[in-house]
């Protein structure tokens, strides 16, 4: 077995396993997270569960890592009045689970405040609505759990890579938020049972730039459809960070140039604001094309049997044409 597949055998088994201790069956319940994200998504992952990628099960480690962490720094700060992967369950007739990462207790006064981890691989400027209405549904939960406790909330988002933190602090349950939660939920519950019984169901759904991670794309009536209008924002958001990239790129070369111009002719070192700035010089093997080939010729070759084309995928945005208003005539 190669590393790749060894890798990936043992983290589906591992996955699996820690769902089941952590979360339990999850097809008999709906968790917080659940009731924020695409109804569609959520029930096709129930009726059609598929085996999760590489990549997909590295993002569920790092998740566990940044729990982990943040558990231990905790630990080290002097805290020891938090619990992790707190259930609560919800009330009404629809199976409602919420797990929270962590629950610090106060009794003195009497508070109850949540901390969710999210590990990132850049840093949001403001939290995502999902992650938000996942903090509602959980302090729901909680207020009704505990009525004379002071509900609190914030996430902390996590950038493994780069060791980026943000915190967005400050959440309070809010009653109409959590009842507007509790009857989508119910919606996605009594749509998911209809289906188990070969109903035929459609259940909404909810494009977003998360549709990317989702396994039922493909099957997606959304994406049968060439317009695809709720990813406006995101194409919107895309453009106008390239459109910052390419006047960003236009400071910083001329920039770079002037400094460059100035360490080149002192020929030396120069430190600036606790910051050396020196010349580097790199070296690159690159071939003798015009020997190569002459070698290559005497042996009966060329390049070209050498070459070979292998193929690269990414995003290209073009304009689409406008469509013209059918032209109608008068008649005479
Ligand atoms: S592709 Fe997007 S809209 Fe379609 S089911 Fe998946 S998450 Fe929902």
């Amino acid at each position: 077995m190669d590393m790749k597949t060894l890798l990936l055998t043992s983290l589906q088994a591992l996955s699996k396993q820690h769902t089941l201790t952590t979360l339990g069956d999850r097809s008999s319940y709906l968790g917080a997270s659940d009731i924020g994200t695409c109804p569609r998504k959520v029930i096709f992952e129930r009726l059609h569960p598929g085996e999760h990628d590489l990549a997909t099960l590295l993002r569920f480690q790092r998740g566990h890592m940044a729990e982990d962490i943040v558990a231990n720094a905790m630990i080290a700060a002097g805290y020891d009045n938090f619990d992790r992967q707190v259930e609560v369950i919800a009330s009404g007739t629809t199976p409602i689970k919420v797990h929270i990462d962590f629950v610090f207790t106060s009794t003195q006064p009497k508070i109850k405040a949540i901390l969710e981890i999210k590990s990132v691989s850049s840093l949001p400027d403001v939290p995502y609505a999902s992650w938000e209405s996942q903090l509602y549904m959980q302090m729901g939960a909680l207020k009704e759990q505990f009525p004379d406790y002071t509900i609190k909330a914030a996430v902390l988002a996590i950038d493994l890579g780069s060791g980026e933190v943000g915190f967005f602090n400050g959440y309070t349950p809010e009653d109409t938020m959590y009842a507007g939660l509790l009857e989508r939920a119910s919606t996605i519950w009594i749509n998911y049972q209809f289906m188990l019984i070969g109903h035929p169901v459609k259940p909404a759904t909810e494009p977003s730039p998360l549709c990317g991670y989702c396994n039922h794309l493909t099957t997606c009536s959304r994406f049968a459809a060439e317009e695809v209008p709720e990813l406006g924002n995101s194409l919107v958001e895309l453009q106008e960070l390239q459109e910052k990239e390419k006047s960003l790129k236009n400071q910083i070369e001329p920039k770079k140039a002037n400094l460059f111009q100035i360490v080149e002719k002192a020929g030396h070192s120069i430190k600036v604001n606790g910051s050396i700035l020196s010349k580097a010089i790199r070296s690159r093997k690159s071939f003798d094309i015009s020997r190569l080939t002459a070698f290559l010729a005497d042996q009966g070759h060329t390049v070209n049997d050498f070459q070979e084309s292998s193929s690269f995928s990414f995003l290209e945005i073009k304009k689409s044409k406008a469509i013209k208003p059918a032209t109608t005539r008068k008649a005479a």
